[in-house]
């Protein structure tokens, strides 16, 4: 057994990261590089920052609000690297945070209680927001929004992250520290090596044959994770949804600087892009795409939900009814905007763990492999801590309390759960309008 304080791997390890152009995997090889280590590869389907991420679209909700405990320290970390890491800072946009409910509800109260618990940590920068007059007031924009009954937490440390273009940042970044690729079919995982007694794992099989050995594998493949290696239900893959309207030069700039807003029962939009491209989320249970796979290292095929990526499938469309929640989105609160195109609609793949806690630690199965997943659909935030995490697993210093909520636990919690609270997803087979080919 390993000794839970020694290091996996020595600083001349040869070690590879398994979708290491994606949010967690491109993380983990900064921190790794950051930290010394010298022979680094990443391998993915695409090249940096790849078509596949969850993390690849215009722009994700950050903010420093989770409070105490580990979340709360991971976002405090993640917010300082947002604020002033170079490699993150420029991408980050700090309009404040509008996290909102719909009037007297449990999601009002659990609001209540954080607005409570960061103002007990003298927090200056946060506000109780108790009506529609009060939001109104921090977001100008929102001014003929019908929404008096609402009410919520406003949040100065947050606002939103241009996500393809911190990715992109991270892939330039580890291109200059000499980080080692390997993208395409050479990059996309197919299986573990193994030693002969298969107790260690000695690297990988990609799709076109090549064999890459190594000292040690970190497992970052996102919503493809329990796809390609058995994760005995751990994790489950799902869809949630975008769309975007293009504004006029004009109409971006009436909105520029505007606080993010999220709503727990309509979705959320936050600032648009420089080029005036506005987004729009529903918010909802994710969708499933059940159908067969065989994950490593199965030999049979199993039922599972499986990632059909953008990427690969550009002219798949979205469910009707998460085009009319998105619509709903708009007329509740920006109406001026109805009616207009949405365009660019895609779904993009996370993959849920039933207590929405990373499945970030050593694979007790095989020696040599360190999982990092379970991303629960929260973790685009964490970019510029993500890979610390994993690294200070790595090398033996990862904090108790951290590596037992990461940890491998099969059978924890309720499997077929959402994760996420909220009624089980529907699966995309049963949802009309979603065409594929
Ligand atoms: C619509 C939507 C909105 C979201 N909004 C927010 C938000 O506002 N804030 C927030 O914090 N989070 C948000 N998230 C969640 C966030 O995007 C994810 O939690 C995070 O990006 C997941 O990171 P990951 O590294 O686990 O997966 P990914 O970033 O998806 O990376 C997985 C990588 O694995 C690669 N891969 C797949 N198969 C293989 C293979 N066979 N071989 C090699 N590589 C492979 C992929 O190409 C990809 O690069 C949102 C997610 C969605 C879908």
């Amino acid at each position: 057994m390993t000794d839970s304080t020694a290091p996996l791997a020595d600083k001349d390890a040869r070690i590879l990261v398994v979708g290491g152009a994606g949010t967690i995997g491109s993380s983990t090889a900064l921190h790794l590089l950051r930290r010394g280590y010298s022979n680094v590869r990443i391998l993915d389907v695409y090249p940096s920052p790849s078509g596949n991420s969850a993390g690849n679209d215009l722009n994700k909700i950050c903010g420093n609000d989770r409070g105490l405990g580990i979340w709360g320290d991971i976002s405090d970390e993640a917010w300082e690297g947002w604020t002033h890491d170079p490699v993150f800072q420029p991408y980050c946009h700090s309009v404040g945070k509008l996290d909102l409910a719909c009037g007297d509800t449990p999601r009002a109260a659990q609001l209540r209680r954080k607005y409570n618990l960061l103002q007990s940590l003298g927090r200056k920068d946060v506000e109780w927001l108790s009506d529609g007059d009060a939001i109104k007031r921090k977001a100008g924009h929102l001014a003929d929004a019908n929404i008096e009954t609402w009410n919520g937490l406003w949040c100065g440390e947050g606002g939103w992250v241009a996500a393809h273009d911190a990715l992109d940042s991270v892939g330039r970044e580890l291109a200059s520290l000499g980080i080692k690729t390997a993208f395409g079919p050479s990059g996309t995982f197919v299986s573990l090596l193994l030693s002969e007694d298969g107790k260690t794992c000695t690297g990988v099989k990609a799709a076109d044959g090549t064999e890459w050995p190594a000292d040690l594998v970190v497992f970052a493949a996102g919503a493809w994770s329990p796809v390609l290696l058995d994760l005995q239900g751990q994790c489950e893959s799902k869809a949630w949804i975008y769309a975007h309207i293009q504004l006029t030069p004009e109409e971006a700039e009436q909105l520029k600087g505007i606080p993010t807003m999220y709503n727990d029962e309509y979705g959320f939009f936050m600032e648009p892009s420089a080029t005036g491209l506005l987004k729009f989320c529903n918010e909802f249970a994710g969708y499933t795409h059940y159908t067969t796979a065989t994950p490593f290292p199965l030999t049979e095929p199993v039922r599972i939900s499986v990632p059909r990526s953008h990427a690969a499938h550009p002219t798949d469309t979205i469910p009707t009814e998460s085009l009319e929640d998105i619509k709903r989105l708009i007329a509740k609160t920006i109406s001026w905007l109805s009616g207009r195109p949405l365009i660019n609609q895609a779904l993009c793949w996370c993959t849920d763990t039933p207590d929405a806690q990373w499945l970030l630690c050593e694979d007790p199965r095989w020696k040599g492999l360190v999982l990092a997943t379970g991303d629960s659909g929260h973790s685009f935030k964490t970019l510029p801590v993500a890979g610390k995490q994993v690294v200070d697993l790595i090398e033996g210093v990862l904090a108790p309390e951290r590596k037992h909520a990461w940890r491998w636990r099969p059978g924890h919690g309720d499997p077929n759960g959402t994760g996420r609270g909220g009624p089980r997803p529907k699966d995309l087979a049963d949802v009309p309008g979603w065409k594929h080919d």
